[in-house]
């Protein structure tokens, strides 16, 4: 069997040699963590926009949604605290050269006791078989406890050093704990400093300070700053929402990980305006909701689990991640943030313009609370398409095949058509039952190699449906369909087609659903 890391190697592979992600200017030896999405990886990612997008615009008739730009005025990213505190604490090792996040390497130091913790589970369940109490066990075992104090000693510690911006205690902290770097093994830090994120360029051909303009780190502060032009021209009442996806950038420090942390990279948010008092009863509304949306597409509900934060962004009273168990573990995949009127209010501050709702049933103006929805388009597309990767042994014939169990709603191709032979007439009625169904479906047409070639190529695209024109198609109007997941084989009329497909692959059914 082999391990995650083996798996996640062979997936990203796998996305290479597929057409599903490349390298960013691969001739070129490629640019760290930015990567490229490729024929079949654009329309994966196409389906997972619709899919997000048709959900909140479409089932929420106060949801609407915008596209703003990438470049905005520089006095957005003051008033929204990304120039003063949109930072990373990053501390290099001096033997090995690298640059980590003193976080991530705090946090994976936690993890691994974590992980000690539940071996001694693990063992103890064994040993005690059905009687086996868990938590009585947690909380009597003193090897178990001492460890959980550990990690909770050590939690609150760097959070309060993470609010307190006291950077000598988070590298204490390091010390203390002795972790050393993954390279060099050795404990030969240099001090913790932070670290802006933000991209920043010039705008028109004067550089001065005040041209310096930045790459948005969110697309967010878009919203925020229309909040009135959407409110007024579309007549919108609190509470209701402004939704957008978009490109966003940011200066990564440790950039590993293939997709899951890019420097440019595509988030897909949505932010619910709401009166004051009334946003943790939304913020549990959307927790669930969007856990609801990520679960309908039936990637197996143990896959997520929701993490909530100790330590909160500078604007949020309450933050929630959805995690996804990646071949690398749990990890997050969207926010729910209360962002509280932090946003709305200081661009009120720093414009001098008046950002106020009147709500006609209190008869009064405010400064309206923010909650937001916050996915990553790619960490999303990452979360499939690893859940979907799947080596098997075929029944009957021992032979292994790497299909991609991709929800068939959002696969790249629908339905690969395939004639049995190159003439015949068969490639035209292939063809022809092709372009009844191209208007709905995204078909591909494969006339090269055997029957069993294409169908392998096709399991590696995920495609759901293959069929197969034969001679006795052109007698009776009947095809071979192959199921991509059971491989099952059975023939149907041509005009059942579309009513099968339909059943399976429909996102007006599955956003019914929700
Ligand atoms: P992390 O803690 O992993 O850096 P974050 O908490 O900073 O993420 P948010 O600012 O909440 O992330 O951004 C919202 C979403 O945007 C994340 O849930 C994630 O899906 C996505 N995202 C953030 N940074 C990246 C990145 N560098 N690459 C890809 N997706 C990202």
């Amino acid at each position: 069997m082999a391990n995650n890391e083996d798996i996640f190697k062979k997936i990203i592979a796998h996305c290479k040699e597929y057409g599903f992600i490349f390298q960013s200017s691969e001739i070129y030896d490629g640019l760290s963590a930015v990567y490229d999405y490729g024929q079949n990886g654009s329309e994966l990612k196409n389906n997972i926009k619709k899919y997000w997008w048709d959900s909140m615009t479409r089932l929420n008739d106060n949801i609407v949604g915008i596209d703003a730009a990438i470049f905005m005025h520089p006095r957005t990213w003051e008033a929204s605290g990304h120039v003063g505190a949109f930072n990373d604490p990053l501390i290099d090792n001096k033997d090995s050269k690298k640059r980590y996040r003193a976080d991530v390497l705090i946090e994976e130091h936690l993890e691994k006791i974590e992980a000690k913790i539940n071996k001694e589970v693990e063992k103890a369940a064994g040993r005690f078989g059905e009687k086996f109490d868990e938590k009585m066990f947690r909380q009597t075992n003193e090897r178990v406890s001492g460890y959980q104090q550990k990690i909770d000693t050590t939690k609150a510690r760097f959070v309060k050093a993470l609010e307190n911006n006291d950077l000598a205690d988070v590298k204490q902290l390091i010390i203390d704990e002795e972790i050393v770097c993954p390279i060099s093994g050795t404990k030969n830090w240099t001090d913790v400093r932070q670290f802006n994120l933000m991209f920043s360029t010039q705008l028109g051909s004067v550089s001065d300070e005040a041209s310096t303009i930045y790459l948005r780190p969110e697309t967010a502060q878009g919203i925020f700053v229309n909040f009135l032009n959407v409110q007024k021209t579309g007549r919108m009442k609190i509470p209701f929402g402004i939704c957008q996806i978009g490109k966003a950038f940011r200066n990564e420090i440790v950039a590993r990980q293939f997709i899951f942390r890019m420097r440019e990279f595509e988030q897909m948010e949505m932010q619910f305006f709401v009166k004051p008092g009334t946003e943790m009863e939304w913020y549990n509304h959307w927790k669930e909701v969007r856990m609801r949306w990520h679960k309908s597409l039936g990637m197996g509900d143990e896959k997520y689990r929701f993490h909530d934060h100790d330590k909160l962004a500078h604007y949020a009273n309450a933050a929630a991640d959805i995690e996804f168990n990646l071949p690398m573990g749990f990890r997050e995949i969207e926010g729910i943030h209360s962002r509280t009127d932090f946003d709305l209010g200081n661009h009120e501050k720093f414009s001098g313009k008046k950002i106020q709702y009147f709500d006609t049933e209190l008869n009064k103006n405010y400064v309206p609370y923010v909650v937001e929805t916050s996915i990553g388009v790619d960490r999303m597309f990452l979360s499939v398409i690893s859940n979907a990767y799947t080596e098997e042994i075929v029944e009957g014939t021992g032979e292994e095949r790497v299909v991609l169990k991709i929800p068939p709603v959002l696969a790249p191709v629908k339905l690969a058509v395939l004639p049995l032979t190159k003439k015949d007439g068969l490639p035209e009625k292939a063809r022809e039952i092709m372009d009844k169904l191209k208007f709905d479906f995204n078909c591909q047409y494969e006339e090269k190699d055997s029957i069993g070639k294409r169908y392998r190529r096709q399991d590696a695209i995920g495609t759901p449906f293959c069929v197969t024109i034969d001679h006795q198609t052109l007698e009776d109007n009947t095809v071979t369909i192959r199921y991509r997941d059971t491989m099952q084989q059975e023939r149907i009329p041509v005009d059942k087609l579309e009513f099968i497909m339909e059943e399976k692959v429909s996102m007006k059914k599955l956003l019914r659903t929700l």
